[in-house]
């Protein structure tokens, strides 16, 4: 289905009423509306999906898409472009959605600040560590997102790509943090298996997207070197971000969905990186940590309470395997924020996508894995 439509795909698996919702909603205008409304119906008159349940052996189901016909070919430039207009307007109509909303909802960037130390925290508890070592550790874990990466030399990308094209890429992703302080540039990412990158200027498939495995590996890389016990612990608060930014299904999931490429005439390698959609869902996450939303129900701190250690032999390793777990509830996660409305949390379950009950599953995976990473490093500890 990304392979056929790109990143746009969500406009053949979202509720076609709610497309018609939100392009009515927008500011394009009446006339457009009703051609744009008509090229999704040819859209989903070309290209039918069919949802299929990957995993229904614990709540949080996870689903794939998949067309119906894979003998169909993908779209042509003019089609793309064509399809990046409705997108456009699709997302319009949600931007004056959410401003109409009661402001009862306010979506900021502090994930950064919160969430990485808090998971690090419950984590940390039932280690028989010192308070100075745990604190170091803890505070460090939100420090990456604001330095972005050390390294910063992994291979994120690995396809030969003309500059322009890498360049816009890796804007794009940088686009998806707040700007200022919180980063989110490509060192903060991994996918394992990500969709061809369909550009009007160029096709390819890349075979891995996102340095966050390299990053981490270095920062353990540097704890090992480190002379003093809390320039370890600094450096383990360091890997332990990225090894927890790979819990966040948007950080291992959705990744062209998120980076929106919307290619015009005049500017075919544009993107308009939607962060407020990585930022709703973060937020919301970030919200109910420690107590919870009735439409959340457990806080996603109980997650973090049983689990577990996984064995983890390296830190590398963990990044691509809960990678691998979080990524396939993305698409999913950003079909239903779109559905529901960013502002709207309440509205994101549609009984069977269940997101929170996904994201439970993320958090006691993020739990699993932490623990096994600490445990590792229990030697760094005296
Ligand atoms: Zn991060």
């Amino acid at each position: 289905m990304y392979d056929a439509v790109g990143n746009h795909w969500w406009l053949l698996t979202l509720d076609r009423d709610r497309v018609d919702t939100l392009l009515g909603e927008s500011s394009v205008g009446a006339d457009t509306v009703s051609t744009y409304s008509d090229r999704v119906t040819t859209l989903r008159d070309s290209y039918s999906v069919e949802e299929t349940e990957v995993e229904s052996t614990r709540a949080g189901r996870r689903h794939t898409y998949h067309l119906t016909d894979r003998r169909v070919g993908s779209l042509d430039r003019d089609q793309k472009i064509e399809i990046s207009e409705v997108a456009d307007a699709v997302f319009d109509g949600l931007d004056v959605e959410a401003e109409a909303a009661e402001k009862d909802r306010d979506v900021s960037t502090d994930w950064y600040a919160k969430m990485h130390r808090k998971q690090a925290e419950y984590t940390l508890d039932e280690f028989d560590v010192t308070d100075s070592y745990a604190n170091t550790l803890r505070k460090n874990t939100d420090d990456p997102d604001i330095f972005g990466c050390k390294e910063c030399s992994v291979d994120w990308l690995p396809v030969p790509l003309p500059n322009s094209v890498n360049n816009a890429i890796e804007s794009a992703v940088e686009g998806l943090g707040d700007g200022n302080e919180a980063k989110h540039p490509p060192f903060h990412f991994y996918l394992g298996e990500p969709p061809t990158f369909d550009l009007v200027v160029k096709k390819f498939s890349p075979p891995k997207f996102g340095g966050a495995p390299g990053e981490a590996s270095y920062m353990v890389q540097q704890a090992q070197n480190a002379y003093s016990d809390s320039e370890k612990a600094r450096y383990l608060g360091y890997a332990a971000h990225y090894l927890q930014d790979m819990s966040v299904p948007f950080h291992s999931g959705a990744v062209l969905a998120q980076l929106n490429y919307s290619p015009s005439f005049f500017d075919p390698l544009n993107f308009n990186p939607r962060r407020d959609i990585h930022y709703a869902y973060e937020q919301e996450i970030n919200n109910n940590i420690e107590s919870a939303s009735y439409y959340v129900g457990d806080p996603f701190k109980t997650d973090f309470e049983d689990g577990y250690p996984y064995y983890v032999s390296g830190v590398a390793d963990a990044c691509k395997e809960l990678s691998d777990f979080a990524g396939e509830y993305g698409p999913g996660i950003f079909d239903a924020v779109l559905n529901g409305g960013k502002n709207s949390p309440w509205d994101w379950d549609d009984g069977s996508r269940s997101v929170f009950e996904q994201t439970h599953n993320c958090m006691s995976e993020a739990g699993g894995y932490l623990r096994g990473f600490l445990y590792e490093h229990e030697e760094y500890n005296w």
